[in-house]
């Protein structure tokens, strides 16, 4: 199998276990002789940053448990990746960062539990930007995951390891993080599904805190309908995350069968600038002229404070990180460094133990909070990001059922080759609105440039995921292969 090549299933994973074909086992070694391959063969991905074979082997054991049930659960022996700052029992926790070497959570988090309750196999940590600050995985302590594409390219990130561990067809899914497009991001880049679920749809019971309003779990699949199964195990309420909506979840999977005809499609003007790379731009129309093809309405639309969503962004998301970030000072967590003195033993930890990309977003958040800037700075990008909140409920509420846009301006970029970080900021200028507004959206393949896959997005409605599969299923099907070609 080649990158790019599509796993099993996660509906044919279950399927074969639950008619006996194959056993848990198996689907295991499956996946562990895949990632074993992918690391010999293909310059090494650096995909996980744990993966403990004996461990999972046991988690197999426990799977398979469920298969004297009358109705054993929907991921029943899938193999899933977690992303390495959703806190699992076993395999450490460490944000890809030296900070949290070698942390092993005492808990779990709720997503990865119902992910073993539904019958999948944790599968490993995956590798991620440091606490999930960055678009490339570049800003890992473990150095970067490279993209099974082209492997001179970023998988994008800050869950670069979670989408290339779907793209190089080890894991039908993967968990993910975002706080600014760091699933939908890496999906684009690495031809495969990435889903933002509305803000309070998924417990952050377990995900190491980046910025609390922002943060959610998000799920990558090999296919629109992997991405729906994923989801729809760890979505619902939470009693132990009161941000979690008590919202009942539908199947998602029963979305496939919806039809978009009569839908409206609104293409935002803003994310079609005349700046965006034409072959992107190409990819999208073709989209669109599918769904059109489907009975869609395509629209054109406007949400006129696109444009502030980056600076706006790029506020609250390190005010909240500077605040987040403070328990990690070798005391109450954290590897402590030596110093001379308490002071000391402070600043030798944090000096140490965070990288340049997480020291720049402290600093940043700390003083657009502190006394005399906080009003100039983050009370006024509160209000911003009103507005950009404001701009979606007026399109939503003017009979638009969906929004279209392309994930990213370009395809992957080559690794080292964005060392500027505002730059680097600027490539997540059609996710992070999502994120301020508490919308959900989705990427999905829609087709290939010079090898390397684009990303069509999706954005509904607060809870209308179920739309936005919709017009995903009904996109990948009259897609085709062209989605990855
Ligand atoms: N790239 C964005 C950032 O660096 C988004 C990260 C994320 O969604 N976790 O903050």
């Amino acid at each position: 199998m080649t990158a790019g090549e599509r796993p099993r299933s996660a509906a044919d994973v279950r399927k074969e276990v639950r008619n006996g074909a194959r056993d848990t086992q198996a689907t295991v070694e499956q996946a562990l002789q895949r990632a074993f391959d992918v690391k010999a063969g293909m310059d090494g991905l650096n995909i996980f940053v744990s993966l403990d074979d004996a461990l999972l082997r046991e988690h197999a054991r426990g799977a398979a448990t469920q298969l004297a049930d009358t109705e054993p659960g929907s991921l029943l022996g899938v193999p899933v990746a977690i992303k390495d700052n959703i806190a699992s029992l076993h395999h450490p926790t460490t944000c890809g960062s030296r900070m949290l070497k070698g942390y092993i959570s005492p808990y779990e988090a709720t997503v990865v539990a119902r992910l073993r309750a539904a019958g999948a196999v944790p599968f490993g940590k995956t590798n991620m930007d440091e606490f999930a600050m960055g678009s490339s995985t570049e800003n890992s302590a473990y150095g970067p995951t490279l993209n099974p594409h082209q492997t001179d390219r970023t998988p994008g990130g800050s869950s670069g390891g979670s989408a290339a561990a779907v793209a190089a067809g080890i894991v039908p899914i993967a968990l993910g993080s975002e706080t600014g497009g760091s699933v939908r991001q890496p999906a684009a880049f690495c031809g495969v599904v990435g889903v933002k679920p509305t803000y309070g749809r998924v417990s952050r019971f377990g995900l190491v805190a980046f910025a609390s309003s922002l943060d959610q779990v998000g799920v990558f699949g090999a296919t629109v309908d992997d991405a729906a199964r994923g989801l729809r195990v760890i979505a619902g309420h939470d009693p132990l995350d009161s941000t979690s909506a008590d919202i009942p979840v539908p199947d998602y999977t029963l979305a496939g069968t919806h039809s978009v005809k009569g839908m409206v499609i609104g293409r935002p003007k803003e994310y079609f600038p005349e700046s965006l790379d034409p072959r992107v731009r190409a990819r999208c129309d073709a989209a669109l002229a599918h769904l059109a093809a489907l009975g869609a309405i395509v629209k054109d639309v406007s949400l006129p404070h696109t444009d502030l969503a980056v600076p706006v962004y790029y506020i609250v998301a390190p005010a909240e990180a500077s605040s987040n970030l403070a328990r990690f000072d070798g005391v109450r967590y954290g590897r402590r460094l030596p110093g001379d003195g308490l002071r000391g033993m402070y600043e030798a930890t944090r000096t140490g133990g965070f990288g340049p990309e997480v020291t720049r977003r402290i600093l940043l958040g700390t003083y657009v909070l502190s006394a005399g800037y906080y009003d100039a700075y983050y009370r006024k990008a509160q209000r911003v990001r009103t507005l950009i909140a404001d701009d979606f409920g007026s399109v939503f509420g003017s009979g638009v059922d969906l929004l279209f846009t392309p994930t990213t301006p370009t395809p992957a970029f080559r690794l080292g080759a964005i060392s500027d970080p505002y730059e680097m900021y600027m490539s997540d200028i059609f996710t992070v609105t999502a994120n301020l507004a508490g919308v959900p959206a989705m990427s999905q393949p829609i087709g290939r440039v010079d090898g390397l896959p684009v990303g069509g997005q999706l954005i509904a409605p607060h809870f209308e995921e179920d739309r936005m599969f919709a017009a995903a299923y009904a996109l990948e099907r009259a897609l085709g292969d062209e989605a990855h070609r």
